[in-house]
């Protein structure tokens, strides 16, 4: 019997009563868990089952995959599914997760950070992109694929760094900039790198209160997901497509 906290990050339905789920575990890291236990859809019980929920879980070792023999919520961020458009972030935040982590390597600390993360969204009541932008930039260092801000990715100057390569991957500086008409080159005009370097040096929870402009905001949103869509395979994400219909609806209304 193995015993660990677990964040469920996805559910898979396989049958009636039978659900397999794909757990990040605090013990194990991401794995795969089936699920046979009957639960009544109006019972408590079956939050221990659904995507966001925290719950302390008793596994035992199957053939194929893990197994679920108890379960119990511990928190069910349940709140984060009375905004649309804050749910559609969340389940973005969830998928890109399950995309970052190895199976069956442990990770705390992407652990703390995505239990930080739920935490955070669920009482916050506006600027989501902000902390969701945040939890990328966390998990990019984390990662060891964070971009280079600090000098020029050409030639190693650290003055009058105004251009940013998505696919070099850091700043150029003026002497270094070809004036070329590359689409992964972008003009940076605020002072993101610094707010990025703040971002870096301060954990998302010391975030809640900042509050950027919205110019500021809109290039950091730009260059982060420019950033990450080339550095890290993103495709059939469903999560996407959904968060985007929400952000055009939204700005329909
Ligand atoms: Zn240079």
């Amino acid at each position: 019997m193995i015993y660990t906290d677990a964040i469920v990050l996805k559910q898979i339905k396989t049958g009636e009563d039978r659900r397999i789920l794909v757990l990040f575990t605090d013990k194990l890291g991401k794995i795969s868990a089936a699920s046979k236990t009957t639960y009544h859809s109006k019972s408590k019980s079956s939050a221990v089952l659904q995507p966001f929920n925290y719950g302390r879980y008793t596994l035992y070792t199957g053939k194929d995959i893990y197994n679920i023999s108890f379960g119990e919520v511990i928190k069910s961020f349940y709140k984060i599914g009375e905004n649309i458009e804050k749910y559609a972030y969340c389940a973005y935040v969830l998928e890109f997760t399950d995309k970052i982590l190895a199976e069956n390597q442990r990770d705390t600390y992407l652990f703390e950070l995505l239990t930080d993360f739920l935490e955070i969204m669920e009482k916050r009541k506006k600027e989501y992109l902000l902390i969701v932008r945040a939890y990328e930039i966390k998990s990019l260092i984390h990662m060891g694929i964070m971009p280079q801000l600090n000098e020029c990715v050409r030639c190693g100057n650290s003055k009058n760094c105004f251009e940013f390569s998505i696919k070099e991957g850091g700043v150029i500086c003026e002497s270094c900039n070809s004036n070329s008409d590359d689409k992964l080159i972008y003009n940076i005009n605020t002072n993101i790198i610094e707010v990025i370097q703040y971002i870096t040096n301060n954990s998302l929870k010391n975030l809640e209160k900042l509050r950027l402009e919205k110019k500021v905001l809109n290039e950091l949103n730009d260059l982060i997901t420019a950033y990450i869509r080339y550095h890290i395979d993103l495709s059939n994400m469903k999560s996407i497509e959904f968060l985007n219909t929400c952000l055009a609806d939204g700005e329909k209304g």
